[in-house]
């Protein structure tokens, strides 16, 4: 079992900045500091955060990436070989948003550990068990343009390569819990099984620690809203993939499930993994009630065994008002453990 309890509950990572920290409910929000105020305005976000998830009953916890801008850019920022005055304009997500990417224009390197000082710092301050998250080579590759690799799955590798450099540190420093971000996975399906679950592995080989995946439908912005109204009545992507995760070497998937048109059944696909469940809609600014969680997790029960769920945020809650996030948070807690009692 993950934990000595069934339903330990964690979260998908991001939370939300506080005012002082960046401009509040914004996913690309600029910081309010810069040099040393930055770095101690961070480090108190990350304070206020890991004890909102300890008072919310939240298992596993996540410093709410106060250290980075994006998840994606945060880590790209500490990587030579790419060129950030040299945009390109891009259809990121299979287009779903066009945006000013930067651009690869050599080998990438590693200068230096990237996350190590904030993974020190958030391990000092908690006993719960720590969880990182990373962007995954594929979503890097979605969110960045190649004028050196040449084709996808090579400058995928070398993103894997500098990754499973950084997360081998990070274990080493205390984190129980590895997660990689692949919403692209949800995107480009054939790819997913050609290139991005071998990718994936090699991100994470070597590990000891829990390893997850992240794929959802994306942060509960404008651009995803829309997009969703597309998919029509049953969402069946996880379909498409999940053959090939329950065959990787990952031991969690994490998946969006509430307020979503995911069949649950598709969880069944996924026989030999632990299944981060999706039980809070981080598209909505409703605080879920506990008995609405609980029923999210109750229904997984019908396709998992209950040591094989974890119940958690549909994605990261980073553009969401800080209140709301923490009111999600304590739903979590709350109906993870009115789960336990009706189980
Ligand atoms: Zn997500």
């Amino acid at each position: 079992m993950a934990a000595d309890r069934f339903f330990p509950t964690t979260v998908a990572g991001s939370l939300p900045k506080p005012h002082w920290l960046a401009e509040p409910e914004k996913l690309w929000a600029a910081w309010q500091h810069e040099g040393a105020a930055l770095e101690s305005a961070q480090r108190d976000a990350a304070l206020v955060w890991l004890k909102e998830q300890e008072d919310a009953g939240i298992d596993i916890v996540s410093n709410g990436e106060q250290f980075r801008v994006h998840f994606v850019h945060g880590f790209l920022e500490h990587i030579d070989g790419i060129d950030w005055q040299k945009k390109t304009k891009m259809g990121i997500r299979d287009n779903r948003y066009v945006v000013d990417v930067p651009t690869v224009t050599g080998k990438v390197t590693r200068k230096a550990p990237v996350h190590s000082e904030e993974v020190k710092f958030s391990r000092a301050h908690t006993d719960k068990k720590l969880k990182f998250t990373l962007p995954g080579p594929m979503t890097i590759c979605d969110t960045i343009a190649d004028e050196h690799y040449g084709k996808r799955a090579d400058m995928a590798m070398a993103f894997a390569d500098i990754l499973n450099k950084e997360v081998r540190e990070l274990e080493a420093l205390g984190v129980d819990t590895i997660q990689i971000d692949e919403p692209a996975f949800n995107v480009f399906f054939d790819d997913v099984r050609e290139w991005g679950v071998a990718a994936l592995e090699r991100a994470v080989e070597g590990l000891t620690c829990t390893t997850a995946v992240h794929i959802c439908y994306g942060y509960g912005i404008q651009q995803n809203i829309d997009w969703k109204k597309t998919l029509g009545d049953e969402w069946n992507q996880y379909a498409e993939i999940f053959p090939a995760l329950n065959a990787s070497k990952i031991k969690q998937v994490s998946l969006e499930c509430a307020a979503s048109h995911v069949p649950m059944s598709l969880i069944g696909l996924l026989k030999d993994k632990e299944i981060l469940v999706g039980s809070i809609d981080v598209a909505s600014l409703d605080v879920e009630t506990p008995e609405q969680v609980a029923a999210v997790i109750t229904e997984a029960l019908q396709h998992a065994d209950a040591e094989r769920i974890l119940p958690c945020t549909n994605c990261g809650m980073a553009p969401l008002p800080q209140h709301v996030a923490a009111g999600k948070l304590h739903a979590l807690g709350a109906g993870a453990e009115l789960a336990r009692k009706t189980m």
